[in-house]
């Protein structure tokens, strides 16, 4: 039924077609950025998890360690802060490079056991969620994680998939946590800052003008492509990855929410895996990408909160965009 639900609400699909024409409009023919007017808060955001593969093993993260070792050392010599969303049932395990990465970098949880916080998803084989009961316990379980590793509490949280229903976010808030990343840019959801009872949400970047797929051969619009920066976007040739860059530093002009980028990535995918994507050359490449970067506007990495701390508030009392 969950799946159902999904699948009928699905905005990329053609029975949302006017959800799309809504979105077109609204953001076509943004004026562009200039890039002598435009500063950049760059959130790196790393959601630290089990490793991939079958079978699941929620407490397998052997892709992790050389990761956290990787980015203490860069990131150390970049001046860079970045934010690492860390799955609860490994946040032991991961204890020492946790608390070597602690002050310099902010801490979010990643779910307990990178369960779904929201609706089944129609087109991925996911339990469907807990029961409100059965996910505060698992919110307490996970803080209780970083207690226990001597980390501190963390206030951010990100759910898997990107996942997260109006359940999870009251639990959230009752919970004490203040930063939520888990909006689905990858749905078309606008990457600017809005806010929800007492969280500020923070999603990871994305376009909500989408592009528009045809059945072959037709003039028929088939689905709606909303793309997102996670790594493999954000590694893309630069050509490719500045268009998208410019329409979401845009779409936030147009809100009058301050400029910034989340890009979405993972341990796993700087680990040479028979996966697209990933390879321990993204270490190289990643450094690279935030150079050249830096080199079109003036960028500081930075926590995702950062970028809610150096915002005004006033464009948080917004209606957001939709
Ligand atoms: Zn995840």
């Amino acid at each position: 039924m969950g799946r159902l639900v999904d699948w009928l609400s699905e905005p990329r699909a053609p029975h949302h077609a006017i959800t799309w024409w809504r979105r077109a409009r609204r953001y076509r023919d943004l004026p562009r950025p200039r890039p002598d007017e435009t500063s950049l808060t760059l959130a790196l955001t790393f959601d630290v998890e089990r490793d991939p593969g079958q079978p699941v093993d929620p407490h397998r993260c052997q892709t992790c360690f050389p990761f956290l070792d990787w980015l203490d050392e860069v990131s150390a010599a970049r001046d860079w802060r970045t934010t690492l969303f860390v799955q609860g049932s490994i946040v032991e395990q991961l204890a020492a490079p946790l608390r070597r990465l602690v002050p310099r970098h902010e801490l979010g949880l990643h779910g307990y056991f990178h369960e779904l916080w929201g609706r089944q998803l129609w087109f991925a084989p996911y339990e469907p969620p807990p029961p409100p009961g059965l996910r505060r316990a698992l919110l307490e379980e996970g803080l209780r994680a970083f207690e226990r590793a001597g980390l501190p509490r963390p206030r951010a949280f990100r759910a898997p998939n990107l996942v997260c229903d109006q359940t999870t976010l009251a639990l959230l808030e009752q919970a004490g946590f203040r930063l939520d990343s888990s909006a689905a840019t990858y749905r078309g959801e606008a990457p600017i800052v809005t806010r929800h009872g007492a969280l500020v949400r923070v999603p990871v970047s994305g376009a909500p003008r989408p592009i528009l797929h045809r059945w072959l051969g037709t003039p028929l619009p088939s689905w709606a492509v909303h793309r997102v920066v996670n790594l493999v976007n954000f590694l893309a040739p630069f050509d490719e990855l500045m268009p998208l860059v410019e329409e979401v530093l845009a779409v936030q002009t147009l809100a009058g929410s301050p400029h910034h980028l989340v890009v979405l990535a993972h341990p796993w995918e700087f680990a040479d895996l028979p996966i697209t994507g990933c390879g321990s050359a993204n270490y190289d490449r990643l450094i690279d990408r935030v150079e050249l970067l830096s080199s079109y506007f003036p960028t500081k990495v930075s926590g995702i909160g950062d970028i809610v701390s150096r915002s005004a508030l006033a464009h948080l009392d917004r209606p957001a965009a939709s």
